[in-house]
């Protein structure tokens, strides 16, 4: 595999191999020392040309500790558009030979461009309402952990689907997984022919008690251009996962970042059943293990992770 650029790239298998080499670098991250040695002398370039705390943060931990060298362009709140300026932006750093380059844009198909301007593995850390194949792999990986295999586990997605990069790719990966996934909102964030995905679509919390795992989305009001509810205390009387309607049997996710008291109640966000600090934590080794993924190896056993000494030498 050269690029990730959707979930859609990935079969089930695929995905497996992924989290097993991440689980397999879960061990590096405990270390004192947290490197290996298997991106020694490449480069990985990070671009980013919209606000983000995780995901940036994540890929620069992962490559590094790999050991690659990083370099990492922001240019939040630009507006360089999706033509030209792109286009030499990405040939420009193209120019240092990198052998990754990860880029998040606004627009929607910005990764599928950069993959065709450079010889360098693209991996999309979001572009637009598209999607954020990533963070899909990194939810996966946090809910095996939590619940063991996705077969027939029910996962609602509940906010704003509409705009929401999240949604498309995750209800691909736990579809993938064997998950059956409901999302669910008010009928102006639940895009037209979203069951195309093979999800089901609810409009109200009412069922919410059949899932196993609730998973909240931001409220995306920088992609809103218009008002899609009424005002937000109103969609949060309807919609916000608190306290109420959280069953204590069920998992709570967030991509984050929280509009807390919006999409989610301060308790629920401190809760045990709520695995945002753990998908955090799994951002890291996932990322690790894409970056392996394409720039190492594809379908073969997981090297063992060589020791602190071994990765000096
Ligand atoms: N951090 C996620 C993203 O980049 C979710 C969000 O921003 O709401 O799409």
């Amino acid at each position: 595999m050269r690029h990730l650029l959707s979930i859609a790239d990935l079969d089930r298998d695929d995905i497996e191999r992924i989290l097993e080499r991440a689980e397999s670098f879960a061990e590096v991250s405990e270390r004192d020392i947290k490197k290996v040695p298997a991106l020694r002398g490449r480069t990985v370039v990070n671009l980013f040309y919209e606000a983000s705390t995780r995901t940036s943060s994540s890929f620069e931990l992962a490559a590094k500790r790999l050991s690659a060298d990083v370099v990492t362009v922001k240019s939040a709140g630009s507006s360089v558009d999706k033509g030209e300026s792109l286009k030499d932006t990405v040939q420009t750093l193209s120019a240092y030979d990198p052998a990754a380059l990860v880029i998040r844009s606004p627009h929607a198909g910005a990764a599928d461009l950069v993959a065709r301007w450079t010889r360098a593995s693209v991996i999309n850390a979001g572009d637009g309402k598209h999607e954020h194949p990533t963070q899909a792999l990194l939810d996966v990986a946090t809910l095996r952990q939590r619940l063991g295999a996705l077969d027939g586990r029910r996962i609602w997605i509940v906010g704003d689907v509409l705009h929401s990069r999240v949604a498309r790719s995750n209800i691909l990966a736990f579809r993938t997984m064997g998950a059956e996934v409901t999302v669910c909102g008010p009928p102006t964030l639940i895009p037209p022919g979203i069951e195309a995905l093979g999800c089901d679509v609810a409009y109200t919390l009412d069922r919410l008690a059949e899932a196993d795992v609730v998973y909240a989305l931001r409220m995306q009001l920088e992609r809103m251009r218009e008002a899609y509810v009424p005002s937000l205390r109103e969609y949060a009387a309807q919609y916000q996962i608190d306290g109420a309607r959280l069953g204590p049997e069920q998992v709570l996710m967030h991509p984050g970042p929280v509009n807390r008291g919006v999409e989610l109640s301060g308790d629920v966000i401190d809760s045990p059943q709520a695995t945002i600090t753990a998908q955090v934590e799994a951002g890291v080794v996932v990322r690790m293990a894409v970056l392996y993924e394409l720039l190492v190896g594809g379908p073969r056993a997981p090297e063992p992770a060589p020791e602190p000494a071994e990765a000096a030498a």
